[in-house]
């Protein structure tokens, strides 16, 4: 029994070893009760109506007409509450363990589907499935390319972080503050957290943007020296979440300054953090949704 309590500190040490997990160089599987985003089997989905119901952000929503209906799901909105899943009675709609979501476009996180209707409201046929941006004109898909390679150039081996709390419930700062522990260990990357926007090469926005905060989050925007990336966080730094848009809050970053990355959740787990980031920068590729 050591009684001296720096070798029994030292011994603990030795005695855990290490603990910082190798993503994204090997794959990290979630906690046994983690829920991620849901996923839609729009081939064999009978009824969207009861989803939509449950549904508390209106990340699924409906338009009809007289005997068709348009699906559209935005994992923007998404807070992977599962209620979607729960109510589908034929097992279309099924909750997943996918957290790698974040996207370069905002676009890309909707996917809408057609459907012919039977006269008691349910799905006849499926007529089509749209996800994400039409293509953009190749003069502008190359300024951007060229724009990202500087970014990329500049920003991807070492990165200086200021998080902006624009008005979350500090869900997503627990998650964000996690990134420094030796599980997720950020620091690895070259990453590191600052105080100043003025040494900041990247935003890290939390909340829909409450109207108390729009200004500074302006003012913290023109603070950042250039290049600079902006990550948006979870459902309510992409879309408001389940605050949307209202008399305090004004729906999302995008809202105030332009967004280069969106990183779904509710909150988002660190990994999913680390993969928007790391997206950010050029040093992961997009995932898509999950099918
Ligand atoms: S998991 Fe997402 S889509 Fe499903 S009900 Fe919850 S918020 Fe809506």
């Amino acid at each position: 029994m050591i009684s001296n309590p720096i070798f029994r500190i030292l011994q603990k040490t030795v005695q855990t070893g290490m603990v910082t997990i190798g993503y994204p160089g090997t794959p990290a599987p979630p906690a046994v009760r983690f829920r991620g985003a849901p996923s839609f089997d729009f081939d064999n989905w009978h009824d969207a109506r009861p989803a939509a119901e449950v549904c508390p952000t209106e990340a699924i929503s409906i338009e009809e007409w007289e005997d068709s209906r348009q699906v559209t799901v935005d994992y923007g909105l998404c807070v992977y509450c599962g209620q979607c899943a729960e109510a589908d009675p034929f097992g279309a709609v099924r909750t997943t363990r996918e957290f790698e979501l974040a996207a370069l476009d905002r676009r890309d996180l909707i996917v809408t589907a057609e459907y012919t209707l039977n006269s008691d409201g349910t799905h006849r046929g499926l007529t089509q499935v749209h996800q994400g941006h039409e293509p953009v004109e190749e003069a502008e898909q190359r300024a951007k390319q060229k724009l990202a390679d500087r970014i990329h150039r500049v920003l991807g081996r070492s990165l200086d972080i200021r998080e902006v709390d624009a008005g979350s419930c500090n869900g997503c700062e627990v998650e964000i503050t996690a990134l420094n522990n030796p599980v997720y260990d950020l620091e690895r990357f070259g990453m590191h957290f600052v105080a100043s926007p003025r040494h900041a090469d990247m935003l890290l926005v939390t909340g829909p943007v409450t109207r108390n905060m729009e200004l500074a989050l302006l003012k913290t925007y023109r603070a950042t020296p250039d290049p600079k990336v902006v990550v948006a966080v979870g459902a309510c730094g992409i879309s408001g979440g389940i605050f949307g848009r209202n008399y305090a809050t004004l729906g999302g970053v995008d809202q105030v300054i332009p967004v280069d990355v969106f990183v779904p959740g509710c909150p988002p787990r660190p990994l999913a953090l680390l993969h928007g980031i790391l997206l950010a920068v050029g040093r992961m590729e997009r995932k898509g949704l999950p099918r």
